[in-house]
């Protein structure tokens, strides 16, 4: 899994790509799509192009209008974040309290986190304007049923990380929200945050999906046992009706090599059955918002073995907690924090 905050470009214009509906292959470190009609429109491009990662490829390319390389800035590029954008609406807020907590917080740390191995101690608590953006998603999970959804999340801009409950806590915060133009660096928050409301996304939509998983689990299990059933006295039968006196040879050998093809029957038909449960979760992101309000920064000292560091944590008035860092590794946010050898934030899955 990725750890930098950035999504390349080149993996960047593969799932935009994608997400269009071309269709697309790996080639070495770049890409090979073929564009749709209505897409090659939008994008200016051939039917069939090809987009490197690497600038240094471009000279050895043959310069065909075919060609791209996935830079920033680069105009084919440009042109897919524009696209990308104008499908989710990007609004923005400020939040004004009458009151943001401004002592306590070595106990609130206590509480809240832990730190293994190491010792945290509060060096300064500074006010300051924290960045924060909600996103919404819809997601359609196919199966044998369909079930639909609107996710809500919300991540701090300044690490990127989730901040558990806090699209919920927002409606009961008890602060003003004040409507305002979203700053440009809003939008480019949105395009190097995908990687992490990716991951995020799929965490949440496992944890919603649990229940239709389990059912469609269930109901694969049931058709697979009446399958197996069913092949099973099928094969019964027709072992049966070769006992059957005055049975030609031909007739015999035709029973026989029916009987042989049953167990591959049986696997094709599982795997039909496979496939008529198996999830396909489409998403589509749904609406972005740029939300600012003042918070604490907390500078941190923490003492781990021999070595120190400094450590910032943000206190979050809506949800009147410390945002809990992403882990480094994996990006997931965590309450219980080991530390690696860089002495960087890890999860308990991670921390090796
Ligand atoms: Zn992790």
């Amino acid at each position: 899994m990725k750890s930098d905050l950035q999504a390349s470009p080149i993996e960047f214009a593969r799932r935009f790509l994608e997400l269009n509906g071309a269709a697309v292959e790996s080639q070495g470190a770049g890409i090979e799509a073929l564009i749709p009609d209505q897409l090659r429109a939008r994008l200016d491009t051939a039917e069939h192009i090809r987009i490197s990662g690497k600038p240094e490829d471009e000279q050895n390319s043959s310069n065909r209008n075919e060609d791209y390389v996935a830079t920033y800035g680069a105009p084919i590029l440009e042109r897919m974040t524009g696209m990308a954008l104008e499908k989710i609406p990007l609004t923005g807020c400020r939040l004004e309290f009458d009151y943001v907590k401004s002592g306590g917080f070595a106990r609130l740390l206590e509480d809240r986190l832990t730190f293994y191995g190491a010792v945290a101690s509060i060096e300064t608590v500074a006010e300051v304007v924290a960045d924060y953006l909600q996103v919404a998603c819809r997601y359609t999970a196919q199966s044998d049923e369909q079930k639909e959804g609107l996710l809500t999340m919300v991540f701090n801009a300044n690490t990127g990380g989730f901040v558990p409950g806090m699209a919920e806590a927002l409606d009961s915060a008890g602060c003003r929200t004040v409507h305002t133009t979203p700053k440009a660096e809003a939008i480019q928050k949105v395009v190097s945050l995908s990687d992490q409301i990716e991951l995020t996304v799929g965490r949440l939509i496992d944890e919603r999906l649990e229940a239709f998983r389990a059912r469609m689990n269930r109901r694969f299990q049931r058709d697979m046992e009446n399958l197996k059933e069913y092949y099973a006295s099928l094969e019964q039968e027709m072992k049966k009706s070769m006992e059957k006196p005055g049975l030609s040879d031909s007739a015999r050998s035709d029973r026989q090599a029916k009987i042989e093809g049953l167990p591959a029957e049986l696997a094709s038909k599982t795997d039909d059955l496979f496939k008529k449960y198996s999830i396909k979760v489409r998403l589509q992101p749904a609406a972005a918002m740029h939300i600012r309000t003042p918070a604490k920064k907390i500078a941190c000292r923490l003492s781990i073995g021999r070595q120190a560091r400094q450590f910032f944590l943000t206190y979050n008035p809506v949800t009147r907690n410390l945002d809990p860092p992403p882990c480094s590794r994996c990006r997931k946010p965590i309450s219980h924090i080991h530390f690696d050898a860089g002495l960087e934030p890890v999860c308990f899955e991670c921390r090796r």
